[in-house]
């Protein structure tokens, strides 16, 4: 007797080989969020073709009948039945890129709650991805910041940025090019409230770059910072998760470093 089968649609976060001949994939779906599955004789390449390559979306064919595996930590898995490949391989051959999707990757994994649907992010993945495989490779970072700003906004962490914390004057009545970012109130104060700039010097490009990455469709975002700027968007970024979002403190963005390579430095 068959069991019911469902049919959807996934991108692949992870991949694990599992005994000899299997495959455990950690999947995105409209329906599910992030869950993961077991294929059958996944390591070998003809049984699901490219569809257990990161970053692809397919329409997967599932049984939704749950296996338990005592040797794994994974909570639950449905089984993949088949495969048929929908968009992918398109990141390839930049390392830019490729970094920056992991990077995506890495923050759905580690942010987002497993078995827990959550179209949104299926949306803003879906898009963000396609923004890094369409944009020139110098784009990626500016990508990754706008994709965590609006995981920030979906885990209602998001930092504010539309005034100085301390006059509550808007970023283009504040003196100077620059304001000072401060992580534990998710904020930034303008030059003359701090004329110390203690925290960490942003200039106003970046925070408006933010504040239209909130804003806008990931790739309708039209960026007006340098790439060294967005690199210290990240690293505020970066410091603002690991702030607000439990557990990151202890388990930061391994992927996030790649994207701030010397070669960056431009
Ligand atoms: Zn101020």
């Amino acid at each position: 007797m068959q069991s019911p089968q469902s049919s959807e649609i996934c991108y692949v976060l992870k991949t694990f080989p599992y005994k000899e001949r299997d495959v455990i994939a950690v999947l995105l779906s409209e329906k599910r969020g992030r869950f993961s599955a077991l294929a059958r004789n996944g390591v070998q390449s003809r049984r699901f073709g490219g569809c257990l390559d990161l970053f692809t979306c397919s329409e997967f064919t599932l049984d939704p009948k749950t296996i338990r595996l005592s040797d794994i930590q994974e909570d639950i898995l449905v089984q993949v039945l088949s495969a048929q490949l929908k968009r992918g391989p398109g990141i390839s051959g930049s390392f830019e890129k490729l970094s920056g999707a992991s990077a995506l990757n890495e923050i759905i994994l580690k942010v987002i709650p497993a078995q827990r649907p959550a179209p949104e992010i299926f949306k803003l993945y879906s898009n963000a991805i396609l923004a890094i495989e369409e944009f020139p490779a110098e784009q990626t970072l500016k990508v990754v910041n706008a994709f965590i700003l609006k995981i920030t906004q979906w885990l209602g962490v998001q930092p504010s940025l539309t005034r100085c914390l301390a006059c509550e004057k808007p970023l283009n009545e504040v003196p100077g090019n620059t304001v000072c970012a401060q992580v534990a109130q998710g904020a930034w104060i303008c030059d003359s409230c701090r004329p110390d700039r203690a925290g960490m010097v942003l200039s106003k490009d970046t925070i408006l770059d933010a504040y239209h990455s909130m804003l806008n469709p990931i790739r309708k975002i039209e960026f007006t910072a340098s790439t060294k700027e967005h690199e210290e968007m990240l690293e505020f970024l970066e410091k603002h998760l690991q702030y607000f979002v439990p557990g990151l403190d202890r388990a930061p963005i391994g992927a996030l470093r790649f994207l701030k390579s010397p070669q960056w430095q431009a």
